[in-house]
């Protein structure tokens, strides 16, 4: 035994507080669990801290200085707008404080154990919390693996390299840079984009694929691509990210673009092309406990996110997709299972939502999907420009579509429009409730409102569209 190691024993130990963990945490607390939580960074992971909520503060502030010139045109007129961008950062501080204090409480109100640290498996049964000479080791029951995932470094662009940055770094800039390149057109890049364009920065995009958002469908990405010229203008598609390199006080990003090399100048090379659970899991040390990780990264479970007899993974560490509401749901759905009670995770509708401007949701199958699985389909749409309610937020842009079976089953629905992200709950619990059209149809929908957006595109797939 080292010395000044101390072991304690608990029911439920559960590696890492991101939303996977605390939440998990907290239901279990709840359902008379002994339970123990280990974190070594901040409660709340990657998406209260460094994710989710800053990266949201940031767009919000930075719309709300476009709209402000939007608003010019309607008649409120502002003489001069400055930005305080510290300011404005310790805006984003206090609410990441306010709600991570939240979660601490909730915590504490359990009676959850949280200890700070890092965890490492010893065995099948217990952790090794803290460093070697002052560690403390806890044996428990029943453990969950909750401890998320890492931005993957390119090989040449090493995070920290030349202005070389992740997510977390960008968020956390002091001023916003005159020229930003962003390397990767996925979630976090077009997040990005949506942020530095607004705030003025000269911003260019490398994407490896054909296209940036090369996961959504085509309709959704030229709708949000038509929409703002941030999301058109320098972008660099089939071009792949190689190195960095230093130019008159400037980080010049290489990239190999059909064989040939480009170079594009920039103040900041942001590096946002994927996340994976890998590093994080080597560190846990999981071999130790008997788990594996299987070749994309994650540790392989069951559908009640059983990973072995007595540990447990969710979240990130878990697999795709990547989503805050994802661990959410799996932090539950394991907690009762831990618990005893009869739980499993169904991930048949996950909503995807970009917050980009407008933003895109979409939730279960787009039209291609639907296409190669059924023989026919049906197909519905509204364009947000006959939306009453949109046009009164100086809205309008965007659509909804339904895609339906041919018995006029709900399979999917895609929304491009302001509020996009509230728009999709409904489509979701109608796609959970196994809806057809007209239970959407026949649902009162109060007007003026985004939401009727979604009823119209059913009953455009019906031919029944008052509005379109
Ligand atoms: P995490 O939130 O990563 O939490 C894991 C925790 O485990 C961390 O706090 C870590 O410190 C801790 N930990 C790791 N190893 C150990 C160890 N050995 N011992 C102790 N503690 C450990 N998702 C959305 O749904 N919506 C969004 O708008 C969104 N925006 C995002 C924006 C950005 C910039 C990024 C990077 C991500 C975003 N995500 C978003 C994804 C979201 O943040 C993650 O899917 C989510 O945080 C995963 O939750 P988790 O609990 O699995 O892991
Ligand atoms: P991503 O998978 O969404 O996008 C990565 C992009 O990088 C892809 O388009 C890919 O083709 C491109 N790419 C890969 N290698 C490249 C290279 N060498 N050069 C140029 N381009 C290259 O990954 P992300 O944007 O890093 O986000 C990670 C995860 O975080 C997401 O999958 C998502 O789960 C989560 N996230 C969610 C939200 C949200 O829900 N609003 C926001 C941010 C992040």
């Amino acid at each position: 035994m080292v010395v000044g190691d101390i072991t304690t024993g608990t029911e439920l130990l559960v590696i890492g507080g991101g939303p996977g963990g605390y939440s998990a945490a907290i239901r279990a607390a709840r359902k008379g669990m002994d339970v123990t939580l280990v974190e070594r960074d901040e409660i709340g992971g990657t998406c209260l801290n460094y994710g989710c909520i800053p990266a949201k503060s940031l767009i919000h502030i930075a719309e709300f200085q476009e709209n402000i010139e939007d608003w010019q045109s309607i008649g409120i007129h502002t003489d001069s707008l400055e930005l305080d961008f510290e300011e404005i950062q310790e805006w984003k501080t206090s609410i990441i404080e306010k709600l991570n204090s939240g979660v601490q409480a909730v915590l504490n109100r359990e009676g959850v154990d949280v200890r700070k640290g890092e965890a490492r498996f010893i065995d099948d049964n217990k952790v090794r919390v803290g460093e070697a000479h002052k560690a403390e080791k806890i044996k428990f029951d029943k453990c969950i693996i909750a401890t998320g995932s890492a931005p993957i470094e390119i090989p040449g662009l090493e995070f920290g390299k030349k202005n070389v940055l992740s997510s977390k770094e960008l968020l956390d800039l002091e001023e916003t840079p005159d020229e930003l390149i962003v390397v990767g057109g996925g979630y976090i890049g077009m997040e990005a984009v949506t942020k530095f364009c607004k705030f003025g920065s000269k911003v260019k995009i490398v994407e490896a694929e054909d296209e940036i958002l090369p996961n959504f469908e085509k309709e959704v990405v030229n709708s949000i691509k038509n929409s703002s010229k941030c999301y058109r203008n320098d972008v660099h598609t089939n071009a792949k990210a190689v190195k960095v390199k230093e130019e008159d006080n400037k980080t010049v990003l290489v990239a190999e673009k059909k064989g040939e090399r480009i170079e594009l100048k920039g103040d900041y090379v942001l590096v946002a092309v994927g996340r994976t659970p890998k590093p994080v899991l080597e560190t846990l040390e999981i071999e130790n406990a008997g788990l594996e990780i299987d070749q994309n990264g994650f540790i392989p479970h069951d559908n009640k996110m059983k990973a072995s007899e007595n540990i447990f993974v969710i979240g990130d560490a878990a697999g795709n997709p990547m989503l805050a509401h994802k661990a959410y749901m799996e932090g539950k759905v394991v907690a009762e299972s831990v618990a005893g009670e009869k739980s499993g995770m169904d991930s048949e509708f996950i909503p995807q939502v970009m917050y980009t401007d407008p933003e895109v949701a979409v939730v279960g199958l787009d039209e291609e999907k639907a296409r190669e699985k059924y023989d026919n389909v049906l197909i519905g749409k509204f364009s947000m420009n006959h939306s009453g309610r949109a046009l009164t937020t100086s809205g309008g842009k965007g659509f909804v579509k339904v895609v339906a079976s041919e018995n006029e089953k709900l399979l999917g629905v895609s929304i491009v429009s302001e509020r996009a992200s509230e728009m999709i709950a409904e489509a979701t619990l109608a796609l959970e409730m196994q809806a057809y059209l007209d239970d959407i149809i026949y649902t009162v929908h109060a007007h003026p409102t985004f939401a009727e957006g979604f009823k119209e595109a059913c009953e455009d797939a019906k031919n029944m569209s008052v509005h379109s």
